[in-house]
């Protein structure tokens, strides 16, 4: 700078001053903090996260669209993600800085204009062919932080985009697609960090829980699900998950399934994620004696080291192939007088648990299907299933029971193994303190038969036919008291519900169904208050935001998923449903 001329330098130095102040008061651009994804069930100008906040409580604030105003709602427009992959659409939608991001069959990533429906960019993983997704081709959607955006492929890459352009910043392999991993579930940013887990419990994979660096993607800590199994914490061995051999036999550990296959939760209150794990590997369960830890669990696990703080096993020594992945959902429940922190799930297994999740205490254990073959209940003081042991699958290694090929008896079990509810989210108001669940009235023949473990190949020993239970319906969304464990409204659908649920301060409840429609009921009394047919069946879940002073719905079409595959006599008798894949946008009628 002259110093000879000191007006000049003033100025400049007054201008520079301005401009240093300007952009610390208002950001060049917009960019999503820790503190917009912890507080994103609050903002309702966004949707942040998956699950609508850390907490997957799936509930907003916003009233405009309510139990009378809901009769006006009307789309606002609708986006094809267009080709000839369809199959299923399960994403949920991100909404951000007047931007939708969504994911799509076969990998696929999209950015679209909220307010206009119109494509900003496309990203399409290039697939190799080999891939082993257990249950179908889908996605479930995205996270986003600072100006990127993180999805996971079928051949169980984690990609981070840049969010204005969708340019690939950086790739990480989370697991060998020709072991059978693959990845399918919503990444999670957690003070950030990228949470992910891994999909490939039918092929004797491990599961695991990773934290990676959100700029860089570089690994900060992983954590096996399985005992026996080694974690690492920047880049050197941390801590062995549980005792080896404590609740295995042998070598079973080392292909001991538990995969983590869909999103975690997060409570900032605690410091702790909420990650449910999958079934044991083989389904077989007289091939490994034990309780086989941490399958079929919740794990609570500290975000900043990966270490296990407490896990809730819901299928102890699993033979159903009930997994224990469901997401956990943090809620203050308000009980005699005093509020508990708590956390709930639907498991597969067909009991909704309530547990302390400070510290993984079973509170509650109640059945939210009408039938149960497996188990009499749950003892709360020992967190242990009091079985059925004519509702496990006969020994195929017993001569007096082993049938023809060497097969035990089979059962018929209920719920099935696709569960009294499997990853459809549910959600929790804390308005009419309840939450609203999405179940499936099934059964299954189901039978164990011998098998060996094979690198990259279906590892079960079980064999099974899906059956429903009533000639009339197989969903039902039902609304939980989560205090005492009753029902109390239920709707019965004729196809199972595969979708995700949302709920309203608006005292409205939304899902989709495989026959197309979006639907809203009142949250009090489950009355149907309105219904819209969007092309395709529903199995995404939807969303709502405010823009330009009006509140919005957005939810994407496109059937498919593991019911048409493993559904058995209940895809025959819904194989009419056609495929599709597009979003679609509501708001109020003007
Ligand atoms: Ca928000
Ligand atoms: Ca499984």
């Amino acid at each position: 700078m002259n110093t000879r001329t000191p007006t000049r330098s003033w100025r400049l130095t007054t201008l520079s001053t301005m401009l240093a102040s300007a952009v610390l008061a208002a950001p060049a651009h917009a960019a999503v903090s820790d503190t917009d994804i912890l507080n994103d069930s609050k903002t309702t100008k966004d949707v942040v996260s998956y699950g609508m906040g850390p907490q997957a409580q799936r509930f907003s604030p916003l009233t405009q669209i309510n139990t009378k105003s809901v009769k006006k709602l009307v789309p606002a427009w609708s986006f094809s993600f267009g080709g000839e992959q369809q199959r299923g659409q399960e994403a949920q939608p991100l909404v951000y800085d007047g931007v939708i991001y969504t994911t799509a069959s076969y990998s696929r990533a999209y950015a679209v204009d909220a307010r206009t429906g119109q494509k900003l960019w496309e990203y399409n993983a290039r697939l190799p062919d080999g891939i082993m997704p257990c249950c179908d081709v889908i996605n479930r959607g995205m996270a986003i932080y600072e100006d990127l955006v993180y999805f996971g492929t079928l051949d169980a890459r984690l990609i981070a985009l840049d969010r204005k352009t969708g340019k690939v910043v950086w790739t990480k392999k989370l697991g060998e697609y020709k072991e059978g991993y693959s990845y399918t579930a919503a990444p999670m940013v957690v003070k950030g960090k990228v949470i992910t887990g891994v999909s490939g419990g039918e092929f004797g994979v491990v599961g695991k829980v990773e934290a990676r660096d959100a700029k860089t993607g570089e690994l900060v800590w992983s954590r096996p699900v399985v005992e026996g199994h080694m974690g690492t914490l920047n880049g050197k061995d941390s801590t062995m998950t549980g005792v080896k051999n404590a609740t295995w036999e042998g070598d079973q550990w080392k292909q001991g399934g538990g995969a983590t296959w869909l999103g975690g939760t997060y409570d900032p209150e605690t410091n702790l994620i909420y990650m449910g794990t999958g079934n044991p590997a083989p389904w077989n369960s007289w091939t490994r004696k034990g309780d086989n830890l941490y399958t079929a669990s919740t794990l609570a696990i500290n975000p900043d080291n990966g270490e296990i703080k407490w896990h809730l096993q819901t299928t102890p020594h699993d033979g159903w192939d009930f997994d224990g992945v469901n997401e956990f959902v943090p809620f203050d429940m308000k009980k005699d007088g005093k509020v508990i922190k708590a956390g709930a799930k639907a498991d597969r297994n067909g009991f909704f648990f309530v547990a302390d999740r400070t510290n993984g205490d079973l509170l509650g254990a109640y059945p939210f299907v009408s039938k149960i073959t497996w188990a009499k209940g749950f003892d709360l003081k020992t967190k242990r299933p009091i079985y059925n042991d004519e509702g496990r699958p006969g020994n195929p290694f017993d001569p007096a029971t082993q049938g023809a090929e060497g097969k035990g008896k089979p059962v018929f079990s209920a719920p099935s193994f696709l569960g009294g509810k499997n990853w459809m989210p549910m959600a929790y108001s804390p308005k009419t303190e309840m939450f609203y669940v999405p179940s499936n009235e099934w059964g299954m023949d189901i039978w164990n038969e011998p098998v060996t473990y094979k690198k990259g190949a279906a590892y079960l020993g079980a064999g099974f036919t899906i059956k429903p239970l009533y000639d009339d319906h197989i969903g039902v969304l039902r609304a939980m008291d989560p205090k005492t464990g009753k029902i109390k409204w239920e709707y019965k659908n004729p196809a199972p519900l595969w979708g995700g649920v949302m709920t309203t301060a608006g005292n409205l409840v939304f899902t989709g169904t495989p026959e197309g429609f979006l639907k809203a009921f009142d949250a009090q009394s489950g009355k149907e208050l309105w219904k819209f047919q969007t092309g395709s069946g529903i199995v995404g879940s939807p969303v709502t935001w405010e823009m330009d002073g009006q509140q919005y719905v957005a939810v994407v079409s496109g059937w498919g998923g593991a019911v048409p595959l493993w559904g058995g006599e209940v895809a025959k008798k819904i194989n009419t449903i056609t495929q599709g894949g597009s979003l679609w946008v509501f708001r109020l009628s003007q």
